[in-house]
């Protein structure tokens, strides 16, 4: 089985030793990916663009890797800044302040005209805006109650690109088809597991991230698009390491890390599903390609039906799947 250019469209890759440690599992595998702003601080100015991407080319090291660089989005961003910075990013994303990891300087309100200098030189400019859409609500609800959110921005800014990030209900999936300037992101983790899996037994610290795992018929909505390769729907990872004492402790941080292993469950989740290749390329390539209206490195990733077992940790991380078997190997890589 072979995977071209395949993209993670929602990667973290962190700073610091962190970077250097994890670059290379999503470096050597994936064509590029979207790379989170959440440092701090929050990635900000052209400048601080600039310095991280060059951060992120030494630790990728020799592998072809594109990162596609994002700013975190702040509403005083006016055109002229957004000018001077456009061909230095590919994306803006939005945090709700203080919602997931180093998101305190988000946005509070969601006041359109609060919000319409910025988008709308965002749309003038054809700057794909992420969006982190939860609110400050019940656990279980803050994805769907964020819903009217996605549609006041996607109605008041027709021309704005807007993705959902990592969806995980079905009230995000059916807002696809609602309005054609939505998108969306799914992670390998939510067409995998519900909140049964983190919480229904004994806690799982390593699946525990925001969004959290929702329902087995969120699940569904998820996969019914992602395995039909809804040409909406891209993979995001949201790989998000954290050492493991800050995984296996009492305050356990967010974030599920599947970079090393994604491309291989994701061959084995859509052929025990029966779909053909192509869906699979299209929602791990093709269709962010359109998307983003991006021409990733030619690099090919061979998979083989050949049992790998997962390592208990990459350089401290603990990845999903840590100790146990999955059915795909990376067999080779070749880039021209
Ligand atoms: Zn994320």
């Amino acid at each position: 089985m072979q995977l071209n250019a395949p993209l993670d469209m929602h990667l973290h890759l962190r700073d610091g030793e962190m970077l250097e440690n994890i670059a290379k599992s999503s470096a050597h595998t994936f064509s590029g990916a979207i790379i989170m702003p959440n440092l701090v601080p929050p990635v900000s100015t052209k400048e601080e663009v600039i310095a991280y991407k060059e951060r992120i080319m030494k630790a990728v090291g020799d592998e072809a890797f594109i990162p596609y660089m994002t700013l975190f989005f702040k509403p005083s961003y006016d055109k002229a800044f957004l000018e001077s910075v456009r061909d230095e990013i590919t994306a803006i994303k939005l945090y709700p302040a203080g919602i997931t990891t180093n998101s305190e300087g988000g946005v509070i309100g969601f006041d359109v005209e609060e919000l319409r200098p910025a988008l709308e030189a965002m749309s003038e400019l054809n700057i794909p805006l992420c969006v982190h859409g939860e609110t400050n609500g019940f656990i279980m609800d803050r994805e769907a109650e964020f819903a009217s959110i996605y549609e006041r921005l996607a109605a008041a800014f027709p021309d704005l690109k807007i993705i959902m990030e990592h969806i995980t209900t079905k009230t995000s999936a059916d807002l696809l088809d609602k309005y054609e300037n939505l998108y969306a992101t799914i992670t390998l983790h939510h067409l995998l597991i519900t909140l049964d899996d983190v919480a229904g037994g004994m806690l799982k610290p390593h699946l525990f991230c925001k969004p959290i795992a929702k329902r087995p018929e969120d699940r569904e909505a998820l996969l019914k698009v992602a395995l039909s390769a809804h040409p909406k729907v891209m993979f995001g990872s949201d790989s998000a390491p954290h050492p493991k004492h800050a995984k296996e402790s009492c305050g356990c941080a967010a974030g599920v890390f599947t970079a090393p292993i994604a491309l291989q469950v994701l061959a084995e989740l859509f052929e025990s599903e029966n779909r053909p290749l192509e869906n699979l390329q299209s929602f791990v390539s093709g269709n962010a390609q359109k998307i983003y209206d991006v021409t990733p490195l030619n690099k090919t990733v061979s998979l083989e039906k050949t049992t790998f077992k997962v390592p208990s940790d990459y350089n401290g991380v603990v990845p999903m799947y840590a100790d146990e078997e999955i059915a795909y190997s990376i067999k080779d890589i070749t880039y021209d």
